[in-house]
């Protein structure tokens, strides 16, 4: 068994329970998310060990305010019949456990259930929760380590960087160096490639493979993370994997929005 392969991800199940939380603080961040904390005593209990962790949000009706959460059943979630609010995912940032509080960080972009929410929330407004459902725990040390995402994926890179010590780890982040260096308050030896914010598409993922083309991936103890717009994930899934013959269970790939 070589090296690699004896130190797999390892899938985590957790409990599936629905929270409903208040916004305690708000803050703006690198100018482009907010970050919002929330308490409630139905966060205890919560759990979170994987860095790209996720859970749903669930907003409350748009026309009549009203926040549903539904049952968890022997026969699995049991929503009231027309109850079943719009969701979204997130990244649990942070966690506390002695004050019971969650943060999360929405990046700001226009036309956005989600985004608009945030723009608009207020201290004591209420909001649910579900999950994590289940986590992915990756080794921290991989040799090698390469990151691919946009301002959606740089939350749970930023908890990644907290604690991964490879001893080469590149991110290329399609956001602007300005906010991105802002928002990720990178302290250790991390290779940062700013690739522009809105940029996740089209020819500039033909740019970033022929740049990815000159990045020696050791044939052993490697990481790759790609998240971010889907169509763009999948290409460089494809790349990684397809082309450069990268071993798929330390390739993880997730879209993490559509562009519509
Ligand atoms: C596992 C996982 C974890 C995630 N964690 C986070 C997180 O911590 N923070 C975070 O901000 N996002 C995160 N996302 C991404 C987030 O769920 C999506 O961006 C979501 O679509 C935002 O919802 P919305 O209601 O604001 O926009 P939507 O109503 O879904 O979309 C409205 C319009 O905005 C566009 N759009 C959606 N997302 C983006 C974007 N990121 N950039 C530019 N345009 C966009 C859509 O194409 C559409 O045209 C995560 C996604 C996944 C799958």
């Amino acid at each position: 068994m070589s090296e690699t392969s004896s130190r797999l991800p390892e899938r985590v199940r957790n409990e599936l329970r629905f929270r409903q939380l208040t916004v305690t603080a708000k803050t703006r961040i690198a100018d482009s998310f907010w970050r919002i904390d929330f308490s409630g005593a139905d966060l205890a209990g919560f759990t979170s060990p994987g860095f790209d962790d996720h859970i749903k949000v669930f907003f409350p009706d748009a026309a009549s305010g009203i926040l549903s959460l539904p049952e968890v059943t022997a026969d699995g979630v049991v929503w009231k019949e027309g109850a079943r609010p719009v969701s979204r995912d997130y990244t649990p940032l942070f966690f506390d456990a002695e004050q019971q509080t969650l943060t999360l960080d929405f990046y700001i972009h226009d036309g956005g259930v989600a985004s608009g929410w945030a723009d608009r929330a207020q201290i004591g407004d209420a909001l649910a929760i579900g999950g994590p459902r289940g986590s992915l725990v990756v080794p921290e040390d991989y040799r090698f380590q390469l990151y691919v995402t946009d301002e959606s994926g740089l939350p749970a890179f930023k908890r990644r960087n907290l604690t991964q010590t490879a001893q080469l780890s590149h991110l290329y982040a399609f956001a602007d160096p300005a906010p991105g260096t802002a928002y990720l308050e990178v302290h250790n030896d991390l290779h940062v490639h700013w690739l522009g914010s809105g940029h996740m598409q089209g020819p500039h993922i033909d740019t970033l493979i022929n740049t990815l083309d000159t990045v020696t991936i050791p044939s052993d103890d490697y990481f790759i993370w790609l998240t971010g717009e889907g169509e763009a994930v999948k290409k460089l899934s494809d790349y990684f994997i397809g082309q450069r013959g990268c071993d798929e269970r330390f390739v993880r790939a997730v879209a993490y929005w559509h562009n519509k």
